[in-house]
């Protein structure tokens, strides 16, 4: 079911998914399949959550869009509900989380020309994934990404993951702030040492830049706290999500403390779609969703018990190099490239990821039962061990 009319960007595509519901999804042969990769960390509530779906219906029927002209009630409300969350005063929003990170990345350069320093540097990491629109390709890693789209933007430094000295090593009098992901999430599920985040905090009080938190993946519970970062104490200045926000409604968002969210004045930064009363709508109801079913306590515990199946079943096997992951944001590292293992778990009705060429990546929804948990367990060991003998 491969059409001529598309850009071939995403390769061949195996299978065409037509229906979900909760942790489940069906083919157009009609076989089923476990989702453990949920959109890749999109319906954290799983498949056509009845309450998103109750938001949406009656939202369509009263006003779908409205431009940014006018005050949107439903954006106000969402506004209200994701600083009351973080801590952070104002929010602008957009439709993806590449669209968040270059709210921030002007933010970033607005705060620097409001210091003086006309050409700022900003501080990325090595594996980061923020993006691919050009701002946030050029502050993302690696080369199947950016080849062949140079020039990319200037202002970019990277710097290894989770190293403190390295920061000092490579930041000057033009750096002005260091963008990142909690956890990375397309280079594998990287986890940085324990302080990091708040040493990095402590460097950018230090030195006056500010710290932007990428959390379109680690946001919305997936971590078994709404956001990541509040399981340290480094606050960020500048905080985006996406992806499990709409629950598969298309939004992101920039969120900033008042000093940097005033920086951006009428006119200076917009667009057409974001924030609209549809997809507003369904990030309220989701992020009700997401605190009165108590989900990001449940992606901890539910994850945690995960990890300790898997490094029951699998920590032994010699090809097995690592097994890690915080709340729901997993991931079963082997020794060599793995992709053909998707291909082998949908066979036996199971949707899973492999990123960063040898890492298996699970992100089932936050809401995943007891009985789906362990199936997933049952289908996937038995591969992985399969995989290894081979
Ligand atoms: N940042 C992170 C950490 C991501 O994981 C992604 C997508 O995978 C993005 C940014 C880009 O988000 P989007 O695909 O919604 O533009």
């Amino acid at each position: 079911m491969n059409s001529t009319h598309l850009m071939s960007n995403y390769g061949t595509r195996a299978l065409t998914l037509v229906r979900g519901a909760g942790s489940r999804v069906w083919d157009d042969q009609g076989k089923e399949y476990l989702d453990a990769i949920s959109g890749i960390a999109v319906c954290g509530l799983g498949h056509c959550h009845p309450a998103v779906t109750a938001a949406l219906t009656d939202q369509a029927d009263t006003l779908v869009h409205c431009s940014n002209l006018f005050n949107i009630p439903n954006q106000q409300e969402l506004g209200d509900k994701l600083s009351a969350i973080c801590g952070l005063d104002n929010a602008f929003f957009c439709n993806s989380g590449t669209e968040a990170n270059e709210a921030a990345i002007k933010l970033c350069r607005l705060h620097a020309h409001s210091k003086g320093i006309d050409n700022p540097e900003i501080l990325v990491c090595e594996g980061a994934f923020h993006g691919r629109s050009l701002g946030a390709l050029s502050a993302t890693w690696g080369s199947k990404a950016r080849n062949g789209f140079e020039p990319l933007l200037e202002g970019f430094t990277h710097v290894p993951y989770g190293d403190i000295p390295a920061i000092e090593a490579k930041a000057s009098d033009r750096t002005v702030a260091i963008m990142l992901e909690p956890i990375q999430g397309e280079a594998g599920i990287v986890i940085p040492p324990a302080e990091y985040l708040d040493q990095l905090r402590s460097i950018c009080d230090a030195k006056g830049w500010l710290l932007v938190f990428d959390e379109i993946q680690t946001g919305n519970g997936r971590t078994g706290s709404y956001f990541a970062f509040q399981q340290t104490r480094a606050k960020p200045d500048i905080l985006t999500t996406a992806k499990g926000l709409g629950n598969g409604l298309p939004i992101g968002v920039c969120l900033a403390s008042k000093e940097i969210a005033d920086l951006m004045v009428a006119g200076s930064h917009g667009t057409t779609f974001g924030g609209n009363p549809l997809v507003s709508r369904a990030a309220c109801a989701v992020i009700d969703t997401i605190q009165s079913e108590k989900l990001a306590d449940r992606a901890k515990e539910m994850g945690g018990w995960l990890l300790e199946q898997f490094e029951n079943q699998l920590g032994d096997l010699p090809q097995v190099v690592d097994i890690r992951g915080v709340g729901l944001m997993l991931a079963i590292e082997l020794r060599g490239p793995c992709s053909e293992l998707v291909a082998a778990a949908a066979d036996t009705g199971l949707i899973i990821n492999v990123t960063g060429d040898n890492s298996i990546r699970l992100l089932p929804p936050l809401n995943i039962s007891d009985k789906d948990a362990q199936q997933l367990l049952d289908i996937l060991c038995p591969l992985i061990q399969k995989w290894e003998a081979k």
